[in-house]
Parts: C-alpha cells; structure tokens; sequence
C-alpha cells in the first residue's frame, strides 16, 4: 500500500521544531512534526529563559511571560552586585505553556502534530524519506530532535559531543527571593563551567545549576550553601529536571540530501551561556522558510544558504575552554565588586560597551 505522501516531517515539537512547522505550514508545505512525549510541553528540561533578541525575534503572548531588568550575580562568599539596564531585558517563561502554544499556532497554520510516539527509523526511497512506523513518506526530513539527534545518526550527520548538565528544581513561592531580580551565582566548586541561578518565573520560582563534565552536579549542597538567603527547606517543590546543554558549537555536518538538523540537534547553542532558545527560534524559522523555497520555488539547498548565516561562535568556545577550566573561587570573591569585573558582567548580561548582540544567557546573557 502507497504510503501517505507529506512535503516535510519535523522530528521533535519544542523551540525549532514548532517556529520551523508553522512557518513551512504557512508558505503551503505539507508538514508533519513526530513528538516522542504525550504532548507538546511535556516534561520540558530548560529553564527557557529568553534573552530580549529571542522576544525580539518571535512575538509571544504575555501570559507566559515575565519581564526581568535586574541581576544579581553572587560570588562563591555570596557577596553581591547588583547590575540593570533601563533597555535590556530577559523574559522568564512558563515555558511548558509557551510551548503548548507555539504548538497550537503551528497548528492553526496547518501543520499537523503526532504526539506519543518515538521517531526511531527512516530510508531512502524512490519519491523521497520513508518512515514505515508512520507509514509516511516526505519530501524533506528536519531533525529538531534535541541534543541527542536520532536523525543525526540515523543519517550519520555530527553529532553533540561536549555537555554541560543542568539540574533544575521549581518551587511555587520563595518569599525570601526578591522577585524582580535574576540571581545568579559564580562558584566553581558548585557549578563548575556555568553558573547557579534563582530566577522568579511567572507565577513560580526555578532554582538550579549547570556544570561541565568533570563535575557531577549537586543541587542540594547549592540549596544549602544558600538557604539562608532564600529559605528553601520551608518552600513547596512544584517540580524537578535535569537535561544536557550542548556546548562543543554547530555539529559537521548538519544536513545531507534532503535532510537538516535545527536547534540543539545542530549544536545551535551558544557555548558559552548555554542558550539555544534564541537560535531555536532563528534558524528554525529560516529552515521553514528556506526549506519552503526550496520545495516549491526551486530555491538552493537549504543547508547553502544557512552555512552562510550561521555563526562561528569561535570567540565563545575559547571562554568555553576558560570556563571549564573554573577560575578559582578566591579570585571571584576578589574581583566581584571591581570595576573590571562589573563592566565584564555588564557585557555578558546586557550586551553593553557596543558589543555585538548574543544569544540567550541563562543566568546571564547569551552567546
Ligand atoms: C537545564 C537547562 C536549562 C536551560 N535554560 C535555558 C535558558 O534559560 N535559555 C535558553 O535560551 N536556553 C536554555 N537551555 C537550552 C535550551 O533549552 C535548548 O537550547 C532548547 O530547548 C533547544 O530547543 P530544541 O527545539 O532544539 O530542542 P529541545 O527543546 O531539546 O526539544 C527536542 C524535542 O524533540 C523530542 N524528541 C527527541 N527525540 C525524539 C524522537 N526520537 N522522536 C520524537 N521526538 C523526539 C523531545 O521530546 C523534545 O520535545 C537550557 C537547557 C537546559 C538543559
């Protein structure tokens, strides 16, 4: 029996998977995402902060969203400085509803969403990719499928292969914290290679940290180290993660015929802040629009055009290797409140002194 024929399947419904299926929906392609969980925002393993360029890139309803000025970066002694800006911003999610969200507008623009079911095999064939266990056959495949890519091996494509890990813990209500603050804490012994961080969410707080692979995370001694500042022993857990952040830059290759990797499947992450939410919306996007062109415009390769746009981001992974190295924390208590050190952090987390817009940070900025 003929196998039910679509332009383009998405593999993975979260950040780029969904902005890439609405925009290729829009432009007329048939479009199919295959999502392994039950439904779109299902056990979410981010943070999801959105650095301003992110809520610049893509509009977003305000519900899921709040908007947050200031930081407060810690050192491992937890003295403090306090850094804002009047212009720059990070937006805090819910994210599992923003997300079911994005779903419902790649929905509206025609795309259509299978959830529930794992995206484990595909083959060439004579009209295009078939997937026998969807008995579907597409014209273009997309892997949006997440840090570990099954179309990345499944295609023999590079693959992720430098982690940081993040531990996250969310509580309804720390009434210790002050709310319009992003807290975040530099300790190499606790977060080795990243940053721990308190960031009030709408309606909700998250508590966690990253470190790099030399480490092995442990959330419970930050929760201690700072209970007294914020009182988490007497605060209700809501909900608890852990995910891989990939942090070794854009994997070689991403495509191949009529196959591409997008988001974090692709290394679309900024090695050094660890955000990917913003190149998820960016290059996403593109892709639909290129893979759009390309299918009923003869439009060039997707993959040509977007080995062009794509950053290098070899500035961040050499701080990626200081990072990971972890200045020791007597020389973060030393140089928290200098001048060098605030206009560092200034730059990181709101891009000032002329730098070049980044990423997303997390506990700070991004890329
Ligand atoms: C703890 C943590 C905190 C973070 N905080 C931030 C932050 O604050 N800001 C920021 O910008 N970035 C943050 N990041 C990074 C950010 O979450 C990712 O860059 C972003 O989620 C990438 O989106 P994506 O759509 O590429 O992939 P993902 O969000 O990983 O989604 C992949 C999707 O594919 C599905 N999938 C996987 N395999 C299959 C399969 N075989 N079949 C079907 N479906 C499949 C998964 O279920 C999932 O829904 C954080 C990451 C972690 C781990």
């Amino acid at each position: 029996m003929a196998r039910r024929q679509v332009d383009l399947v998405i593999v993975g419904a979260s950040f780029a998977g969904l902005i890439c299926a609405r925009t290729a929906a829009l432009r007329g392609l048939k479009t199919v995402v295959i999502e392994a969980k039950d439904e779109p925002g299902a056990r979410i393993h981010t943070t999801g902060i959105l650095v301003k360029e992110a809520a610049d890139e893509v509009d977003t309803p305000p519900q899921f969203s709040r908007a947050i000025h200031g930081v407060r970066l810690y050192a491992p002694s937890l003295r403090h400085i306090d850094l804002s800006s009047r212009d720059y911003f990070f937006l805090t999610t819910d994210t599992a509803g923003l997300i079911r969200w994005f779903a419902d507008q790649a929905r509206l623009a025609g795309a259509e969403i299978i959830c529930g079911r794992k995206f484990e095999q595909a083959s060439r064939g004579e009209g295009g990719l078939d997937l026998p266990q969807f008995d579907l056959q597409t014209r273009y495949l997309v892997g949006a499928d997440g840090a570990r890519s099954t179309v990345a091996k499944l295609f023999g494509l590079g693959r992720n292969s430098r982690f940081l890990t993040g531990l996250e813990v969310e509580y309804h209500a720390l009434p210790q914290a002050d709310p319009d603050l992003l807290h975040c804490f530099l300790d190499t012994r606790l977060a080795r290679g990243y940053l721990a961080w308190v960031a009030p969410a709408p309606g909700f707080f998250q508590v966690g940290l990253a470190t790099n692979d030399s480490v092995k995370p442990d959330l419970r001694a930050f929760l201690s180290h700072t209970e007294h500042l914020f009182g988490f022993s007497s605060a209700d857990v809501k909900e608890r993660r852990s995910g891989l952040i990939p942090c070794g830059g854009p994997v070689d290759p991403f495509a191949a015929e009529k196959v591409l990797l997008i988001g974090d499947a692709a290394g679309h992450v900024s090695p050094l802040t660890g955000g990917g939410i913003r190149l998820a919306f960016r290059y996403g996007r593109r892709a639909g629009q290129l893979i759009a062109d390309h299918l009923t415009r003869n439009g060039p390769p997707p993959e040509l055009v977007l080995r062009r746009e794509l950053p290098g981001f070899a500035k961040k992974l050499a701080l990626r290797t200081v990072m990971d190295f972890g200045p020791p924390n007597w020389l973060y208590d030393l140089i928290i409140g200098t001048p060098p050190m605030r206009w560092f952090a200034n730059t990181v987390y709101f891009h000032r002194r002329g730098e070049k817009p980044r990423d997303t940070p997390h506990a700070g900025a991004e890329d």
